[in-house]
């Protein structure tokens, strides 16, 4: 049966070299097989594979398609995936942003943006309805995300554009660039701003009126109001409006997880000058959430006084607290504020941006590195002026920032003997959970399709509350399947954080995905569809030249125990990571490299 709603059955295809656009339709098999989101963006970043793809050549393809849920009255359907091959890992890659910009595109009649090609000169994208046109303003050169977007607005006179944009990092290929839209909504990873850099694209501004097809009214309703009811009665619903991500600080610290001086530890002993009862307390003004999500999990931050006072964001979050927080050694809120402004107004990824400072804090700490090839910054854990330093010269590329803006692999070219403190995974920096306590954690890192990002699989908790008598065989099995269930939220265009955080049934989403494309579906078939994508980024990054090899874990995960805390001495060992890979390997009915039988090449 043809969906009845919840695609325009339209992705607007952009080439940035010729100017030309077009509007192409896609049929109800591509709509049914790929779902929508992330599972369109991988079929078309498949589809679009050469030989030799140069990731900063106008050739790699960027996708950017909210998914089918999106804009429609759901909680949390607010998330859009953007994809492409990533600049830092030379993969597939992808990030993911909250906000409302995906429901304006659907808003404008299509379901997803496939962007090729590079300007001529700097210029941002407008879908203005059915019109798309390119328009050059290298005025905005240089210019902040956060700039960038009231400039653009002023110039098409229109406040409620949707914008999203990159900082002069992304203008400067920085490698670990981000993505910006309402300010502070990031797609952060895997150097999607670095992409949007190499095709001179500053921004996308988006205008959309139409209605978001959808099949069965009454029916989206009915579960739509369940849903909110579910998540509003649920007894951690105020807890999390009022510290959202914040709260993980104490929880990972409590259970020795935390990433403490470039994750060498797993216990901060200043966290509580970090932590969420600080930021309520001191710095939280209001709350934030994204397009659509009663939870309201984010927190505007003031400074009020002292250095930073004036500074406002909304954040931080958890992984920009403890990446500018403990693992950098800093116990002042204040400038993880300022941190967390600074990364969004440059337009770089926290999480990566944090990794690589602690490793140059490290370096310099243990005689690994001189300040001098640190360009004389003493690099003092927890040195505000040594990272904010860093920060800029990432950002504009300048001195040992040069090396830096290009991510670890770069890093570890360059100083060879950085590799054992670098946490990373196929060149993408490992986000902010341990991964030595727990093996389905190892193995969640080590086999991302993306790289050590924590958003693909985060098993962690699970294993250390629940996982006592785990086989090898339960390690896998939870690995893959929040690989496959949070792909799936990707593809449907929601947040995961309901599900994590407040337990929200994930088989709803089968009744939610019915009513609005009028296609009967169960939740396992759904899962189905997301793991045959999982297949097809598998299949991308082989062809790449992935290989085993890349799919494990930092080397300090097996070789440094953990010094303190509650998992003092914990680490994992090569051999029975090895077993665990085999495990996994097979249960996906990959062979013993990882390759998926039936894609030998996308
Ligand atoms: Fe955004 Fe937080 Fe809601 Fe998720 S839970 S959609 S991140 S506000």
């Amino acid at each position: 049966m043809k969906p009845r709603g919840g695609y325009h059955y339209r992705i607007a295809h952009v080439d940035l070299t010729t100017g030309q656009s077009d509007r192409r339709a896609f049929d109800e098999e591509f709509a049914r097989t790929y779902v929508g989101g992330r599972g369109f963006n991988v079929k078309l970043v498949a589809d679009n594979l050469a030989p030799g793809l140069d990731p900063l050549g106008p050739d790699n393809l960027l996708a950017i398609c909210p998914g089918v849920l999106n804009g429609c009255y759901l909680p949390s359907a607010g998330k859009t995936s953007f994809s492409f091959i990533s600049p830092a890992t030379g993969l597939y890659g992808d990030s993911n942003m909250g906000g409302i910009f995906g429901s304006e595109i659907r808003q404008a009649g299509v379901d997803g943006l496939a962007i090729r090609g590079r300007a001529p000169r700097l210029s941002y994208l407008f879908i203005d309805d059915d019109e798309t046109r390119i328009i050059e303003n290298e005025a905005l050169a240089g210019k902040g995300s956060v700039e960038t977007e009231g400039l653009i607005r002023e110039q098409l006179g229109d406040d409620e554009v949707r914008v999203a944009s990159i900082g002069p990092a992304g203008e400067n290929l920085v490698k670990i660039a981000c993505v910006t839209s309402e300010l502070s909504r990031n797609a952060g990873r895997c150097g999607v701003g670095t992409v949007f850099g190499s095709k001179n694209l500053k921004a996308i501004a988006v205008r959309g009126s139409k209605d978001i097809p959808v099949a069965d009214v009454a029916r989206l309703r009915r579960l739509a109001k369940a849903g909110f009811d579910a998540l509003r009665s649920h007894r951690l619903f105020e807890f999390w409006q009022q510290q959202g991500l914040m709260s993980v600080i104490d929880y990972v610290n409590s259970i020795g997880v935390m990433p403490t001086h470039n994750f060498m530890d797993g216990v901060f002993d200043r966290a509580d000058q970090v932590n969420g009862v600080v930021m309520e307390d001191h710095y939280k003004i209001g709350d934030g959430n994204c397009h659509l999500c009663p939870m309201c999990c984010s927190n505007v931050c003031l400074v009020k006084d002292g250095r930073y006072a004036g500074t406002v964001i909304e954040g931080p979050e958890y992984e920009t607290a403890c990446m500018f927080g403990p693992n950098l050694g800093v116990d002042d809120f204040a400038f993880v504020i300022r941190a967390n402004y600074l990364c969004d107004h440059l337009g770089v990824d926290t999480i990566s941006a944090g990794n690589l400072i602690g490793v140059m804090m490290e370096a310099v700490e243990t005689g690994l590195l001189t300040p001098a090839d640190v360009d004389g910054l003493p690099m003092r854990w927890g040195d505000q002026e040594s990272i904010t330093a860093l920060l800029h010269k990432m950002a504009y590329r300048e001195g040992v920032g040069d090396v830096l803006a290009d991510g670890s692999r770069r890093v570890i070219e360059t100083w060879p003997q950085l590799k054992p403190i670098i946490s990373q995974v196929k060149g993408l920096e490992q986000s902010a959970y341990d991964g030595r306590v727990a093996a389905s954690m190892a193995l969640a890192y080590g086999t991302s399709d993306i790289g050590a990002h924590h958003a693909r699989a985060w098993p962690i908790a699970k294993e250390l509350e629940l996982g006592a008598g785990w086989t090898l065989e339960d390690k896998a099995d939870i690995v893959i399947y929040h690989q496959t269930v949070r792909p799936l939220f990707d593809m449907l265009g929601v947040c995961r954080l309901p599900w994590i955080e407040l337990g929200f049934d994930e088989t709803q989403y089968a009744g939610f995905y019915s009513a609005v494309t009028g296609v009967e579906a169960t939740f396992e078939e759904l899962l189905g569809k997301s793991r045959a994508i999982y297949d097809i980024t598998r299949a991308i990054n082989i062809a790449r030249g992935a290989t085993r090899a890349d799919d494990y874990p930092p080397d300090r995960v097996f070789d440094d125990p953990i010094p303190s805390g509650p998992q003092q001495g914990k680490h994992a060992t090569r051999e029975e990571y090895g077993k665990l890979l085999d495990i996994y390997y097979a249960k996906r009915g990959w062979d013993a490299e990882g390759t998926p039988p039936s894609l030998s090449a996308p």
